[in-house]
C-alpha cells in the first residue's frame, strides 16, 4: 500500500476576505474520536484530494473540523431568510462552517464546508451538532440528484464523531463535509439589506456575480441582471425538480441559492403517487412547500430577491421596484418552457413538430395519472417500453384502462422515441422506503445497505440485472412517509 500523501492542501478565504462584516471567524467542535463512514473518492479527484489521505487520521480529521489547513480560516456565514413566510432576520451557520474555498480541477471555485460540526454565535437555542441519519441522507440524495444531472451541492464525506446527539432519543453525531458552488443564498442578500449599508450589499452582489453570473458584469445593469440570472437559474432548476418528482420541503429563502444549486437537504423526498398536494415534511402543516406549490414559492422567494436587491436597481425606489417586477415577470415563462421541454423529452416527443398535439398530450398525461395515483418515476419509466409496443407494465399502473389506452394510441401516434425517453427517465432514485430502511440500519452501525443503496442511485438511468427492488414502489405496509428537518 502506498502511504497517503501529505496534501499541499490550499484553502482561499475568498468569503471572508471580501465580506468580513459577514463572516464570522469560528472554530469546530473538537470531536473525541472521528470515523469516517462515507467518502465520495471521484469528487475528491475532482477536488484534487488523495483520497487515501483523506482516509488517514490526519484527512478524516480535516473532514470533520479538527484539522485546519494552514492558511485557512474557517468562518460561520451570516444570512436572514423567510422561513415558512416569516422573516428572521439573523439565521446564519448555526451548526456548519466553510473551511474555505479551492479550485477544482475544471478551474472553478468550489466552498469546502462541514455541517453539525458545532455550537457558533448563531446557534440559538440548537446543539449545534448533527446525526448519523440526516447527514447520511443529505449525502445519498444529494449524490442521486447530482446522478440525475440536476445541480446541487455535493457531499464529500460524512464523519461519525463519536459523541452522542440528543433528540426525540439518543443519536450517534455526524458532520458532513459538503462541496458547493457557493453557499450564497437569497437569505444573504437579506441579511445584507439588512443592515442598512449599500456597499456592503453591493459587495456581495459584485461576489456574487464574479462566482457565478460573470457575464451580468458586463451588462448595462449588472445587478438586474444578476437577478435576471437567479431568476433563470432558479426557474431551471424548479423544473427540473418537477420533472423528476422531487419535493425539498423546506425552501425557505436560506434554503435558496444564488448559484442555482440545490441545497439543504432536510425533510425532502422523492414522490411516490404523482400528487400536486403532497407533503412529507412533518412540520409544513400547511402544505406550504407541497410538490405542486414549488414553482410559485420560488417566484415569491425570488421577490424576496428582488426586495433585498432594490437599492441596487434604481435610484429611486418606485423606479426599482418596476425593474424588479419586469424582470420577475419572467420567471413564469421561463419556468413554463422548462418544464414543457422536460416533459416533452420524458414523452420521447423532443423534436416533433406539431406542438398543439404535443401539449394536449402531455397535459392529459398529467390528468390521467394524478387522477389515478400512479408512481411518478414508474410511470415514466414504463412508459419507454410502451414506446416499444409493450404498454403492460405501464398500463398495470392504472385503474382507469379505458382512459390509458386511449391516451397512449394518441401519444404512440406522435412517433415517441423510447431510446431517448430511457436517457431522461430514470429507473433508480432515492426512494422514500430505501432510504428509511439504509439510515435506519448505518445508525444501527451496518453502512452495508446505504453503500447499495447508494452504488445503485449513482447510476439511475441505467437498468441492471437484479436490482429490481431498487426500481419498485414502496410495499403498502411502508405507510404514509413523514420527514423530519435535518435537525
Ligand atoms: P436548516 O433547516 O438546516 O436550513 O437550518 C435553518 C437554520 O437553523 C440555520 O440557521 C441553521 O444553522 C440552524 N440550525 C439547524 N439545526 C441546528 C442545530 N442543531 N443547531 C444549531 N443551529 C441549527
Ligand atoms: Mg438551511
Amino acid at each position: 500500500m502506498t502511504p497517503a500523501q501529505a496534501p499541499t492542501l490550499t484553502l482561499d478565504n475568498r468569503f471572508a476576505r471580501e465580506l468580513p462584516e459577514m463572516a464570522l471567524a469560528w472554530k469546530a467542535h473538537q470531536f473525541p474520536a472521528p470515523r469516517l463512514l462515507a467518502l465520495n473518492e471521484s469528487l475528491a479527484a475532482e477536488l484534487g484530494l488523495d483520497p487515501a489521505w483523506l482516509r488517514s487520521e490526519e484527512g478524516t480529521g480535516l473532514l470533520s473540523g479538527k484539522v485546519v489547513p494552514e492558511g485557512a480560516t474557517p468562518v460561520a456565514q451570516a444570512y436572514a431568510g423567510h422561513q415558512f413566510g416569516g422573516y428572521s432576520p439573523r439565521l446564519g451557520d448555526g451548526r456548519a462552517l466553510l473551511l474555505g474555498e479551492l479550485v477544482d480541477d475544471g478551474g472553478r471555485l468550489r466552498d469546502l464546508h462541514l455541517k453539525g460540526s458545532g455550537r457558533t454565535p448563531f446557534s440559538r437555542g440548537g446543539d449545534g451538532f448533527a446525526a448519523v441519519g440526516p447527514m447520511l441522507r443529505e449525502y445519498v440524495i444529494s449524490e442521486a440528484m447530482h446522478a440525475l444531472g440536476i445541480p446541487t451541492t455535493r457531499s464529500l464525506a460524512v464523519v461519525a464523531t463519536g459523541q452522542t446527539v440528543y433528540r426525540e432519543e439518543a443519536l450517534p453525531g455526524a458532520v458532513l463535509a459538503r462541496v458547493a458552488s457557493s453557499h450564497l443564498r437569497v437569505g444573504t442578500f437579506q441579511f445584507a439589506r439588512a443592515t442598512g449599508d449599500v456597499e456592503l450589499l453591493r459587495r456581495v452582489a459584485d461576489h456574487a456575480i464574479a462566482r457565478h453570473h460573470p457575464g451580468a458584469a458586463d451588462a448595462e445593469q449588472p445587478y438586474l441582471a444578476l437577478f435576471e440570472a437567479v431568476v433563470a437559474a432558479q426557474a431551471s432548476l424548479v423544473a427540473q425538480w418537477m420533472l423528476v418528482g422531487f419535493v425539498h420541503g423546506v425552501m425557505n429563502t436560506d434554503n435558496v441559492t444564488i448559484s442555482g444549486e440545490t441545497i439543504d437537504y432536510g425533510p425532502c423526498a422523492f414522490l411516490d403517487a404523482f400528487d400536486p398536494a403532497t407533503v412529507y415534511s412533518s412540520i409544513d402543516t400547511g402544505g406550504r412547500y407541497a410538490y405542486g406549490n414549488q414553482p410559485v414559492v420560488a417566484e415569491w422567494n425570488l421577490a424576496r430577491f428582488a426586495e433585498a436587491l432594490l437599492p441596487l436597481l434604481a435610484e429611486d425606489q418606485e423606479t426599482a421596484i418596476a425593474v424588479a417586477t419586469e424582470a420577475l415577470e419572467g420567471f413564469r415563462p421561463r419556468y413554463s418552457a422548462a418544464w414543457s421541454a422536460g416533459m416533452r423529452a420524458k414523452l420521447g416527443l423532443a423534436g416533433h413538430a406539431d406542438d398543439a398535439a404535443v401539449s394536449t398530450v402531455v397535459g392529459d398525461l398529467v390528468t390521467l395519472a394524478q387522477d389515478n395515483r400512479v408512481d411518478h418515476t414508474s410511470l415514466f419509466r414504463s412508459l419507454g417500453a410502451a414506446a416499444r409496443g409493450d404498454a403492460e407494465p405501464a398500463r398495470g399502473l392504472f385503474l382507469d384502462l379505458a382512459g390509458f389506452d386511449a391516451w397512449t394510441q394518441r401519444w404512440r401516434s406522435l412517433g415517441p422515441d423510447a431510446t431517448a425517453m430511457d436517457r431522461v427517465n430514470p429507473v433508480y432514485v432515492p426512494r422514500n422506503h430505501l432510504v428509511e430502511e439504509a439510515l435506519t440500519s448505518a445508525t444501527a452501525g451496518d453502512l452495508g445497505p446505504f453503500e447499495r443503496l447508494l452504488e445503485v442511485v449513482a447510476a439511475p438511468y441505467d437498468e441492471r440485472p437484479g436490482l429490481d427492488r431498487y426500481a419498485d414502489p414502496a410495499p403498502e405496509s411502508f405507510g404514509t412517509y413523514r420527514t423530519f428537518c435535518g435537525t
